[in-house]
């Protein structure tokens, strides 16, 4: 199979063996890690370093097969190239897996041994937290490199990046509303927010205090009660909030929650979110948004938040830049979905197609040195 790949050039495609499964989506390079001493199995997916070095968090999870866990890593780490490339970040897309349990097999010599893999890859992949690993973990991991971002404040990061987030969200949803109604006002908008952690909670300030009408769920009740009474919002169970009267859907909870079930519940004019892969199938349920006439807020565009911060503090910590930065994501989104409409085509696919137009612009400028 040929396919064309984010600069343009055709390249041979295929599932046959690893490096034909690198093929697909055109990867760099993967390190596969291994150390029978500390019982490390680990896998270092570099998607593309055209913009700069490649980063993106470290997953750890009991993966059924040493398959599954390459097809998640390197699924994973093209999205990355992604969410950087459309955030105007110089950073590639890379991402790491540790097969096993995190609630059973950590331990420091794991992590440190880990770290030594990611040093070895001297600053190609500069790694972050993901599912499954803590802030404890990345300090073992810090030992041993210097390429891990997304650190506490106590070991020279820049903590929590969720309110950087959720003030993208916001900005997204902003922007959302300007493209829909002809302002970007959410006073009296009807917003269903999924998921009231760490981006959910703080998003639902925003919203509150600019005036929105706000519905909240969560698995977790005294999350959701300490927020009715601090806020005054109004919640529902969790499978109820794909019913409720809303103008916008925001999942910040889990992914592939716009689905074929949820669509012919879901009566809004608006979804945007934190959640990453919102989509449970990017082409069939990004077409079906459009044609039921939703405006869907790509993802990964929104939710760059998390991503700008890191990439603040690789470059030198700037909380009141990294804002700014996040804040743009309103003009970005306001662009996607011009591109949207001029070209007739879904807002994911105008997204993926701007974030491939910035690497293939700037692969030029560097074959200039
Ligand atoms: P979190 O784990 O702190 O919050 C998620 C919340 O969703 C939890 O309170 C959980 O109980 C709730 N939840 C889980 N399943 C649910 C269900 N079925 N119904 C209702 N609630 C449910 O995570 P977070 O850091 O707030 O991130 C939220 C989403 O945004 C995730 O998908 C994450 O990948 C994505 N994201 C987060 C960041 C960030 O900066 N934290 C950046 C980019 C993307």
């Amino acid at each position: 199979m040929i396919n064309v790949n984010q600069n343009g050039a055709s390249v041979q495609t295929g599932t046959s063996g690893v490096i034909g499964q690198m093929a697909t989506y055109d990867h760099e390079q993967i390190l596969f890690c291994q150390d029978q001493a500390t019982g490390l199995k680990a896998i270092v997916a570099i998607h593309n370093t055209t913009l700069g070095p490649s980063l993106g968090g470290t997953r750890m999870w009991q993966y059924a097969t040493e398959a599954e866990a390459l097809t998640d890593v390197l699924r994973l780490s093209r999205g990355m190239t992604y969410k950087s490339s459309l955030a105007g970040l110089n950073l590639g897309g890379g991402k790491a897996v540790i097969i096993g349990d995190s609630r059973t097999q950590k331990n420091e010599a794991l992590f440190r041994r880990f770290g030594k893999f990611i040093n070895s890859l001297g600053g190609k992949y500069i790694t972050a937290e993901d599912v499954g690993i803590g802030t404890r973990d990345m300090e073992w991991v810090r030992m041993e490199t210097k390429h891990v971002a997304g650190l506490p404040e106590y070991l020279g990061g820049s903590g929590d990046p969720s309110p950087v987030t959720a003030y993208g969200v916001y900005m997204g949803m902003k922007a959302a509303a300007n493209q829909r109604w002809g302002n970007d006002s959410l006073v009296g908008k009807k917003v269903a927010v999924q998921g009231v952690g760490n981006v959910g909670q703080y998003l639902i300030e925003h919203l509150v205090k600019e005036g929105a009408h706000v519905t909240i769920t969560d698995i977790f009740q005294d999350r959701v009660q300490a927020l009715v009474a601090k806020h005054g919002v109004t919640a529902v169970a969790p499978e109820a909030i794909y019913d409720v009267d809303m103008d916008i859907y925001a999942p910040c909870a889990l992914g592939a929650t716009v689905n074929d079930d949820t669509l012919n519940r879901l009566k809004c004019s608006i979804i945007a979110g934190a959640a990453n892969n919102q989509l449970a199938n990017e082409q069939v349920h990004g077409q079906a948004v459009m044609d039921r006439g939703i405006l869907y807020a790509p993802d990964y565009l929104v939710n760059a938040g998390g991503i700008i911060n890191c990439y603040w503090e690789v470059i030198g910590y700037n909380r009141d830049a990294a804002m700014r930065q996040a804040q743009d994501i309103y003009n970005t989104t306001l662009t996607i979905f011009k591109k949207s409409i001029d070209e007739s085509m879904p807002t994911y696919l105008a997204a993926n197609r701007m974030a491939e137009s910035r690497i293939e612009a700037m692969a030029k400028v560097k074959s200039t040195f």
